[in-house]
Order: structure tokens, then sequence, then C-alpha cells
């Protein structure tokens, strides 16, 4: 299909699609579903591709036509004659390492035959690709750009510039945002079967984005092609500081065209240096890259004080107004009971993005009475399991694990999030005199 993965998925998982293989919380593997060989240890085998991980093999022959979201066993495989040499040699390096396997698909035989487990094959978002892509830099995480897009007012049709590209996390979920879709009639076409040739059907949303590192450009552009994300996001190799924001006439001319922005994310060094690119009144004739039609929200993205400093300046330098700082804290708090009952111990509580430690523990009992629901709903279905635990439990009520324990939190140290500052501001709209004089004639209908 034409339409990405990442934005229409679709109700099973299909050959050559990008699946987020979830392992457990904080813990995905992105792996491009293939029932063909790809490399030559997995030629010739009947299961084609197999993803080998820390709880089992998976091969993508039984993931390929589920619903997204199921859960997958694992398989037994015999890879242990599956490309030995290469396996012997990566086990004597995860060894010296002190890891016996690893998630990229390296695992060892032993691992793979005495492991057995399940993963849940989940389509690709913006989140969860956040949570796995290769880092190339240091990315926006989920928290941040949710409220960064938010405050940008990013939707559907919005015309978007990005600097620097990075690794693409903000890209994902800026492309996301901005997509206003496809004609139907051209996507029907072309998932009939249409001919490749037909020409690509061009969604109005779009993200420029801006990377002057030619590496990270390059894999940031070719990431948007295999995600089936290029028709939106439009990435460039470019020094903003020095060259701006304007376009390369697709024609060949030597004309530069304006991306006609509306929302604007600067996660550089130097914010305050892209500014003079992002203004109204151009010198010397040339085009602005803005929108004239349209406020323009930015949002740049600092570590220090000191950046935010010469930034604010800047922005009031060059017109914006409602300039504002805020700093997105967010913190996981771990709520847990604890049992001094062996029969309990160990059992789990919730961890929870949460404001405060109360917020937790609401969440904490909302998932216990879900569990207890649950159980108890088992329990009704089955009366012979029901007569066999109170059997067990030796005595005759109900009673689930989720009475009593004692309450203990604790936050969690390590924070998967880039903590920056934002800095928030707003050009309003250019109005000129034919603005007024039109604006005028409209009105003067009305009365
Ligand atoms: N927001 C990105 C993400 O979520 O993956 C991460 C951006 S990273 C922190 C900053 C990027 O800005 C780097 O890749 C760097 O090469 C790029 N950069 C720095 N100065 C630049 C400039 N003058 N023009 C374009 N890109 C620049």
């Amino acid at each position: 299909t034409i339409v990405s993965a990442f934005l229409s998925p679709g109700v099973v998982a299909s050959e050559h699609d990008l699946a987020s293989l979830h392992l457990r919380r904080d813990q995905s593997l992105p792996v491009i579903l293939s029932t063909r060989a790809t490399n030559a240890d997995d030629e010739g085998y009947a299961e084609g591709v197999v993803t080998n991980t820390r709880f089992g093999s998976y091969p993508h022959s039984t993931i390929i036509g589920e619903p997204w979201g199921s859960q997958i066993r694992a398989s037994m495989v015999d890879t242990g004659s599956r490309g030995r040499k290469s396996q012997q040699s990566k086990k004597r390096k995860a060894e010296a390492m002190g890891q016996a396997d690893n998630e990229d698909g390296t695992a060892t035989k032993d691992a793979v035959t005495a492991s057995s487990g399940f993963v849940h094959v989940l389509p690709p978002t913006p989140e969860n690709w956040t949570t796995s892509l290769p880092h190339r830099t240091q990315v926006v995480y989920t928290p941040d750009y949710s409220y960064i897009l938010h405050r940008i007012r990013a939707r559907p049709g919005s015309r978007l510039i990005e600097a620097g590209s990075g690794s693409g996390s903000f890209t994902h979920a800026a492309a996301r945002a901005v997509f206003d879709g496809y004609a139907k009639d051209e996507v029907a076409a072309k998932d009939d079967g249409g001919s490749s040739s037909a020409k690509m059907p061009t969604p109005t949303g779009k993200v420029f984005s801006y990377e002057y590192h030619a590496e990270r450009h390059r894999k940031v552009k070719d990431e948007m092609v295999s995600h089936g994300l290029d028709p939106i996001v439009k990435a460039m190799h470019r020094d903003v500081y020095r060259d701006g924001f304007l376009l390369e006439d697709e024609e060949g001319s030597a004309e530069k065209v304006s991306p006609r922005a509306n929302a604007v994310f600067l996660d550089l060094p130097a914010p305050w240096e892209a500014l003079p690119h992002l203004t109204r009144d151009t010198q010397g004739g040339a085009i602005s890259a803005l929108d004239p039609q349209s406020a323009v929200h930015i949002c740049t993205f600092s570590p220090c004080i000191e950046q935010v400093q010469r930034t604010v300046s800047a922005l009031r330098r060059y017109d914006w107004l409602d300039i504002e700082m805020v700093e997105v804290e967010h913190r996981r708090i771990e709520v847990k009971r604890e049992y001094t009952s062996m029969q309990y111990e160990g059992m789990r509580g919730v961890n929870v993005f949460a404001v405060d430690v109360d917020e937790a523990v609401a969440k904490l009992r909302h998932v216990e009475r879900r569990a207890k629901d649950f159980h108890a709903g088992s329990l009704e279905a089955d009366k012979s399991t029901k007569a066999k635990q109170m059997q067990d439990n030796g005595n005759n009520n109900t009673k689930l694990p989720f009475d009593g324990g004692r309450l203990v939190h604790r936050t969690e140290p390590e924070l998967k999030t880039h903590t920056s500052y934002l800095v928030f501001a707003v050009l309003p709209r250019a109005w000129t005199e034919e603005d007024e004089a039109a604006a005028r004639a409209k009105w003067s209908k009305h009365v």
C-alpha cells in the first residue's frame, strides 16, 4: 500500500511491513517482516527470516497474516546449523562481553533452544519507533514532542519546518501530525494494482526537515522512503544557519521557493542563528520561508538556560510575540504493594507516568480493580478451577491478593527523556493595506 504503515497499518501484519516486536515494557524491536531470506544464514530454510530474541525465536512466517496486537508464541527453530560459523564468533564475542544473547538477531543456539516465550506484534507508531530507533544523536522523546506538536498547532495540513533532523524521532511524530490524507480515488487506484508509475498523490500537510550532517541526513531520508513517509517529509541536506529554509525549485530553475511554513521546531545548538531566516520582512527582495496568510508558531529546544536567553532576545528582535519558556518535567513513579506473605511475594505494581504519588497510587488501584474483576470472572467461568484454588488456598473465600499489602513507591532515577527548555513564540500573520481593504469589502457585504 502507498499509505505508510505509520499512518494506516491495516488490520494484519503483512510481508514487508515494519513491525514492532514488543518484548516487554520499554523494550521493543523494529523488524521488517519477510518470509524471504535476507542473508545467507537464513537461505534455504522453510520458515524464512527468523528474529531471535532473549524471549525465543520468531520466524516471520508465524507473524505475517496475524492481526496487529496479537501475541506470538516463540517457535523452536533449529537455528543451530544456520550460519554456525558466524554465530560461534558472535557467541564468543558475547561471552567476552558477559552477555549470552542480545536482541539484534544474534542469539546463540543455546539461547534459542533453551528459551521460550512470547512477544506482541505491534504496528509501527512514532512512539514505539522513538523507543527503538537507532540513536545517532540525542532525540526528542514522546512526552516532549506530544506537547510541542500541540503548542505549535501542528495539525492535518500544517506545513512544518524542522531543524535538525537528527535521528528522525521528532520527524516521525511530526509527519503523523500534519498528514491530511490522500485523495481516496488515487489511493484506491494504486492499491488495486494500478501501475506503479501512476502519479504519487501529494498530501498538503508537509514536514520540511533540514540536517547539515551528511550521513544523518542520508539515513533520515532513506528511512522516510522505507517507512512510506517520503510524500510527507522533504528531508534536505542543509546548514540552516548559513542557507536558511527556502526550497530549490523542483523545475530546476535557480528561483527559490518558499516552504510557506506555519509551524517551526528548532532542535539546534544555536537557534538564534537560524531565526534571521524565519522573518516576514526579508532583505533585498528575497522571499520569506513563512506562510504570509497564517500566524506562525515556533518552538526551540535547548538544554541550557544561556541558550534560552540568547534565543529569547533574538525572538524579540525578530518581532515574535507571546514568548514563553516551559520545561516538561515528567517522572515515572513506581508504586507497589509490599507483601509479607511468601505466596504473593514478587507481585507487580504499576509503573506509570504521573504528576505525583497520589495519581500513581490511583492508577495502581485501577490496575488492581481490573485484575480483580478479571480473576473473579475467570473463577466464575471455571468452577472446578475455583474449587481447586480454594482448596489450595486452604480456605473457601475468594479473597484475592490485592487486599492489604503496604504501599511503597519510588521514582525511577533514570529518565528516558532529554530534559530541555522549550521556548514557544508566535509571529502574527502579515497584515497589509490590501488585506485590510479585502477584509473591509467582505465585511461590508454582511452589513
Ligand atoms: N530532533 C532530533 C530527533 O528527535 O531525533 C534530534 C536533533 S539533534 C539533537 C540536533 C541535530 O541538528 C544534529 O543532528 C545536528 O547535526 C543538526 N544541526 C546542528 N546545526 C545545524 C545546522 N546549522 N543546520 C542543520 N542541522 C544542524
